[in-house]
């Protein structure tokens, strides 16, 4: 099918017709298959003018704290009120230990089974550059076919929820009622990104809930007062975090909870900041791929490969010290790459901003090359920002 004629399948409207069409898109996306690539450049081009128009929730928290109940329950809330929602996940794990999230089938019965809702489990795309991409890609697509809410899940563990902070319109963290009492988000930073932070399983224990509110809310305010000054100004115009309890077993706090986060949303769309934030996550996206697209290039050059063992064996040895090492396989990169042709292979690196690098790059079998060049491998998914 051509890209024009999958886009209309997608932007025809809501029934089955369309859920295949949504299922084939992404499965398409996910592709590692150059050809597929190339199509599914085509499409996300021809949705483009179609997305933008959700929003965006961004959810984590660590295995247990009861997301998947959390995302169901909140789904099937938003539904009965006449939003159609998207539930997309990251989960860089997925394809190592089958997944934490979403790969179970079982997570969110009643909610999968509405044609009003979409669930797609986490890509199996390797490292969590790849992953990112295709959920990124995804994301694009479900607002195409008018889904309003896209939620996208994460697990509270690495780097995965600064990549989801960095897709979506606002991020909101899961925390346990006994949280308050050793604030691991906050060792880990996870705080900072938060603009909202839920206590749930709030009907297990009332009282600590609430201690846990308090101490989350004391402490947010010092992030604000210590790290970003946003953060602590008292201006009603702006958003500051705030923290909730509420029990999503039960359903209950749903309704407070989605009030604040229509405010949420309405100030961030009167002072710009909403528009501000996905330009600057565009622009990080962009150059994200762009560097993860290089590094391949690099990676797999002949003159790099040929000129890595010497190197590698040179620095190892002592004699040479990493960085004039990587200056000088850079500077032979630098020489022969003009001259070199994009690898037939690998049409879609020199047609597409967004080449089907990272996946690849990091399922290569560890080699020499990628010993040397890997140590900037574990930033491939969201710190490459120049922004
Ligand atoms: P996830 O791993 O973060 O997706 O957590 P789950 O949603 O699978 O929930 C883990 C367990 O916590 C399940 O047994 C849920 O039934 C339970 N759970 C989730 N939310 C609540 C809640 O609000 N109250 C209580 N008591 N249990 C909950």
């Amino acid at each position: 099918m051509s890209a024009e004629l999958a886009a209309q399948a997608l932007l025809h409207g809501p029934g089955p017709a369309q859920r295949r069409a949504l299922a084939k898109a992404i499965t398409l996306l996910e592709s590692t298959r150059a050809d597929h690539r190339l199509q599914a450049d085509e499409l996300l081009n021809a949705l483009l003018p179609h997305t933008g128009r959700s929003f965006r929730l961004g959810i984590s928290g660590v295995p247990g704290v009861g997301k998947s109940t959390f995302i169901e329950a909140l789904g099937l809330f938003l539904i009965e009120r006449g939003h159609r929602v998207a539930v997309l996940a990251v989960d860089p794990s997925s394809s190592v230990s089958g997944g934490s999230i979403l790969g179970d089938k079982t997570r969110m019965e009643r909610l999968s089974v509405d044609e009003r809702a979409f669930i797609r489990p986490s890509p199996a795309a390797g490292n969590l550059g790849g992953v990112t991409e295709k959920t990124r890609e995804s994301m694009l697509v479900c607002e195409a076919a008018g889904f309003d809410i896209v939620i996208v899940e994460t697990v509270g563990v690495g780097q995965s929820e600064t990549a989801v902070a960095g897709m979506t319109d606002l991020f909101c963290l899961l925390q346990l009622p006994n949280a308050g009492d050793d604030l691991q988000a906050i060792k880990k930073g996870v705080m900072e990104l938060a603009d909202m932070v839920v206590i749930n399983k709030a009907d297990l224990d009332a009282a600590a809930a609430t201690r846990a509110q308090a101490q989350i809310t004391s402490a947010l305010r010092l992030l604000g007062l210590h790290g970003r000054s946003d953060r602590a100004h008292h201006d009603d115009t702006l958003w500051h975090p705030q923290v909730l309890q509420l029990s999503a077993l039960h359903g209950q706090g749903l309704d407070v909870f989605w009030a604040a986060v229509s405010r949420f949303r309405e100030l961030q769309m009167a002072s710009g900041r909403l528009a501000a934030r996905r330009r600057a996550q565009d622009q990080a996206w962009l150059w994200e791929r762009i560097e993860a697209g290089l590094r391949q290039r690099f990676r797999e050059h002949p003159v790099v490969r040929e000129a890595l063992p010497q190197a590698l064996a040179e620095v190892q040895a002592g004699r040479m010290a990493p960085s004039v090492a990587a200056r000088r396989l850079l500077d032979g990169f630098g020489r022969a790459e003009p001259a070199s042709p994009t690898s037939p292979a690998d049409p879609a690196t020199s047609a597409s901003p967004s080449p089907p690098a990272s996946s690849a790059a990091s399922e290569a079998p560890a080699s020499t090359a990628s010993d040397v060049s890997c140590a900037s491998d574990a930033s491939d998914a969201s710190d490459a920002s120049p922004a």
